[in-house]
């Protein structure tokens, strides 16, 4: 066996590497995305018991499961974007792998959130961070910590005023600097969504999801537990559901952190 894996084995086994659960549980009081009209809605969470220990399924228990690709804990593939859409290797089921795996570049501005729930990370605010943690290596998750899985009411989560959501996310300068600059895996967040929730409005509009996925990058929404992580050191693993032609899936996104 290789050193590098026989030394993790050993450090989850000793406790000095602990595995931490970024996602969110996946039920039927999950928030969705509220879309103005005309916009298609995208369904919560239902579940439909097949079988529970009776007469039609004497000796098991399973359930049908229906929700849209984007509720909840969630990945954003490429193909999501319709600056995406040509790219190769842009869905579920043809990601490569290895892109599901990466280390993670958590940025704290929890303090900024909780003055400014519109709160955006600008080029200048991610260039400080780096100052202090150093660069953000290619091929990494970069985690937005804002404490907004804190929020546990749908009301709060969402925070929906007469003009629309209000929730942080990134300037559109900073979004391209970690597409382009930095070539990152993708970004997530603690938000329904990679975007502001104000970024309807912003140019161009949605520029997370314009920028990333047309990069051929992906999202991460409605994270959690991002507090227990390191800026820098830890690993993150974020595999969507290998749906055919999917635009993304629920997922278990957990991270190996040190103790
Ligand atoms: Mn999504």
């Amino acid at each position: 066996m290789s050193d590098a894996l026989s030394n993790l084995i050993g450090a989850l086994a000793g406790g000095s590497v602990r595995v931490v659960d970024l996602t969110q549980p996946l039920g039927e009081s999950t928030p969705v995305i509220d879309l103005p009209p005309p916009f298609a809605p995208s369904p919560g969470v239902s579940m439909e018991t097949i079988s529970r220990y009776d007469e039609g399924g004497p000796a098991w228990y399973w359930n049908t499961l229906r929700f849209g690709e984007h509720t909840g804990t969630h990945f954003d593939a490429p193909v999501h974007w319709i600056t995406g859409k040509d790219l190769a290797d842009n869905t579920t089921d043809t990601i490569p792998v290895e892109r599901f795996v990466g280390p993670a570049c958590v940025i704290d501005v929890r303090e900024q959130v909780a003055a400014d729930a519109d709160f955006l990370l600008t080029p200048g605010a991610l260039e400080a961070w780096e100052r202090e943690h150093g660069q953000i290596p290619a091929c990494s998750w970069v985690l937005l910590c804002t404490g907004w899985s804190e929020r546990e009411s749908s009301e709060e989560f969402l925070n929906i005023a007469a003009d629309g959501p209000h929730s942080p996310g990134f300037h559109v300068d900073t979004v391209r600097l970690l597409a382009d600059a930095r070539d990152v895996l993708g970004v997530g967040v603690e938000t329904v969504g990679t975007d502001a929730g104000q970024a309807g409005g912003f140019d161009p509009p949605f520029p997370t999801h314009t920028i990333m996925q047309g990069s051929g990058k992906f999202g991460l929404a409605s994270l959690c537990n991002l507090d227990q992580l390191p800026p820098t050191g830890a690993l993150v693993v974020a595999a969507p559901l290998k749906v055919v032609g999917g635009s993304g899936s629920p997922l278990r996104v957990l991270a190996l952190a040190p103790a």
